[in-house]
């Protein structure tokens, strides 16, 4: 859905329980993983490299070939556009978080950002582990309310011609955002323009890496 909550609109379901520091999901997390390594149930360095894994081979490679392809092969794009969850059946692409996810292409005129403002929705499967900003309150709410001067803090300076599309991501529908390719990438590979789209491109706060 196109963004269209004010501050004080009702959130839905996909929000959490508001809890205290001192109980939230990072720090039980943390106290438990802390508990089974001191039974010797699971190993630190393990645990470190899935997550390792997960941050730096896994998830946005598998979305960065996604766009990668996409701007080599018009007829995947527009399949990928058209129904992305067609798409990564026919890829054997599957895991967690993607149950239904839609890609959004940026165009000169228009720019697409994902957000998550109820707490930390996110295609896991194709990008892997969030960034902790994207779980920011400070995140999620300005990618609404002012989400220009958002991205220009973040390194992203949008022209003011340039529409700006929130896409608020639920537990129902994930978000992925297809950057323009860049120029000068015209002679370069699937490997080698997939090393161009970064986690970030994709989430909507950066545009794809210069060649
Ligand atoms: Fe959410």
């Amino acid at each position: 859905m196109l963004f269209a909550l004010r501050e004080g609109d009702a959130v839905n379901e996909h929000s959490r329980p508001n809890q205290g520091a001192a109980s939230s999901p990072e720090v039980r997390t943390e106290a438990l993983e802390d508990l089974l390594i001191e039974k010797g149930l699971i190993d630190k360095a393990r645990v470190d490299a899935l997550i390792e894994r997960f941050e730096h081979d896994l998830g946005p490679l598998v979305g960065a070939k996604l766009i990668a392809r996409s701007w080599i092969d018009p007829e995947f794009k527009t399949r990928l556009l058209a129904d992305a969850d067609q798409v990564l059946q026919d890829e054997g692409i599957g895991g967690a978080e993607i149950e239904h996810v839609e890609v959004k292409a940026n165009q000169p005129s228009i720019h697409n950002l994902v957000v998550c403002t109820l707490c930390s929705c996110y295609p896991w499967a194709l990008l892997g582990l969030p960034p902790s900003w994207y779980k920011s309150s400070e995140y999620r709410a300005r990618a609404v309310r002012e989400p220009r001067s958002l991205l220009r803090q973040m390194g992203l300076d949008l022209s003011e011609e340039v529409e700006i599309r929130v896409w608020d991501s639920s537990s129902e529908t994930r978000f992925l955002v297809l950057p323009e390719r860049p120029a000068g990438s015209d002679n370069m590979d699937l490997e080698a323009l997939a090393s161009l789209v970064t986690r970030d491109a994709m989430i909507g706060v950066a545009k794809a890496t210069n060649p």
